[in-house]
């Protein structure tokens, strides 16, 4: 058997294929000598496995997709508050490139080119590196290989950036940005020419949907709260006066670029790439955002469908030994809040008395952080109530095995062993 979803992602594109309506960028000269018929999908799981179709191996400069992974690099060196001091997160419903500020004199958000410059010129100095260089490095690592520049398409728009230029001088002169504007703006648009494919923007992208860790390599890239701040500002600010389309259409946070590339992460799920040179007037690629709707459509991956709990966490619930004394609970499944609370509510029914509980959390795949707070927590109620507890947790999942009230527990390897010396020990006492 062979999985079906590269034939689907072939008939995606056949079908998105038809639509030659939109214009080429050609504000960057370079640009507008791009093949129009250039037509690319890739998608990557959340564990890494990458499927691609059409001009797969294609190379395009990433333009605006770089903004989130510049973004990602300074939170990372930085922290969240001193990028919210340069950089705020509202949505401007404005074009990529409006020369504006928001009231306070930052820019709106880092997906807009206002707020890219601010962002690149935060860029911590390193071994004497040019800032887009680091940058290059730090994409590099992400996509898992080494990309490079495109000269001809940077000179191009060096050469004409007279629209960006304007933005770094309202940007120097209200003291956003620190020091010489031509700078910064050229490094901001040295690493707009970074050269990737849509496979290379999936490889990157599994590494926000995967929380920040490589799925392929095992490694933490980016902390948790940096990929959760990145695709928040993508969710609002990504597709810039779309924005709000999108969140209702797509629902899955994204970026576009305008060499026509748009790269789309949904959380714990998947990243998607598609990319196609014609743009729509807002500069997204209009073939791209057909790809996306459609994937999104078929395939139920909108942010606000969620993903619903499996609803059941006690897989079995008996009682056995002496006078069915011990209560015996096996868990099953993803232990989040809405688990946690259910099991919570079932331990409740646990009579008040000096039996002994049992729980097998051997099948529990993910032991989420507020599971486990609020597993401890109930653990602790237990005990308060004159119960004894014995865990299975061969994994040791539950840091040390302390409560809340710092008691330790008794973590056990197997469930059949642990009774089996239970009844043992109540037969001795016999
Ligand atoms: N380098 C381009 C610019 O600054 C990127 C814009 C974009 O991709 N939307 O104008």
């Amino acid at each position: 058997m062979q999985t079906p979803l590269p034939d689907y992602l072939a008939h995606v594109i056949e079908a998105c294929d038809i639509d030659n309506s939109g214009h080429l960028a050609d504000y960057i000269p370079e640009l507008a000598n791009a093949n129009p018929n250039r037509l690319a999908l890739a998608m990557s799981t959340v564990d890494g496995e990458i499927y691609s179709v059409g001009d797969d191996d294609i190379e395009f400069t990433i333009q605006s997709m770089s903004k989130p992974f510049t973004y990602a690099y300074v939170l990372q060196q930085l922290g969240i508050d001193a990028v919210l001091d340069k950089v705020g997160v509202e949505p401007s419903g404005e074009a990529f490139n409006e020369i504006s500020l928001g009231k306070d004199r930052r820019p709106k958000n880092p997906m807009i080119n206002s707020g890219a410059i601010t962002t690149h010129s935060l860029i911590p100095m390193k071994d004497d590196l040019e800032s887009a260089e680091i940058v290059r490095q730090f994409m590099s690592a992400l996509a898992g290989r080494e990309l490079r520049f495109d000269e001809a398409v940077y000179a191009s728009e060096v050469k004409t950036a007279y629209r960006n230029l304007s933005i770094g001088y309202m940007l120097r002169t209200v003291g956003i940005l620190e020091t010489d504007p031509v700078d910064i703006v050229n490094g901001y648009i040295r690493q707009c020419s970074i050269l990737v494919t849509v496979k290379d923007l999936v490889r990157m992208g599994s590494v926000l949907a995967n929380g920040g860790v490589d799925p392929k390599t095992g490694k933490r890239l980016l902390n948790r709260s940096v990929v959760r701040q990145v695709l928040s500002v993508m969710m609002s600010c990504g597709m810039y006066d779309a924005a709000g389309d999108w969140l209702s259409t797509v629902g899955i946070p994204a970026k576009s670029g305008v060499a026509g590339g748009i790269l789309g992460v949904l959380p714990g799920q998947v990243s998607i790439a598609a990319f196609s040179p014609k743009l729509d007037e807002h500069g997204n690629s209009v073939r791209g955002i057909d790809i996306l709707e459609r994937l999104s459509r078929d395939m139920g991956l909108h942010l606000m469908e969620g993903t619903p709990s499996a609803q059941t966490i006690v897989q079995s619930h008996y009682r056995t030994g002496k006078d069915a004394s011990l209560s015996v609970y096996v868990l099953r499944g993803v232990l989040k809040f809405t688990e946690a609370e259910m099991l919570l509510r079932i331990l409740q029914a646990e009579p008040m008395d000096q039996s002994t509980i049992v729980i097998d959390l051997t099948q529990i795949s993910i032991i989420h952080d507020v599971g486990k707070r609020m597993f401890l927590e109930g653990i602790d109620r237990l005990i308060d109530d004159g119960h004894t507890l014995l865990l299975v947790d061969p994994e040791q999942r539950l840091d040390h095995a302390r409560t809340h009230k710092d008691r330790t527990l008794h973590v056990y390897q197997d469930i059949e062993d642990l009774i089996a010396q239970l009844k043992d020990a109540e037969n001795k006492k016999v």
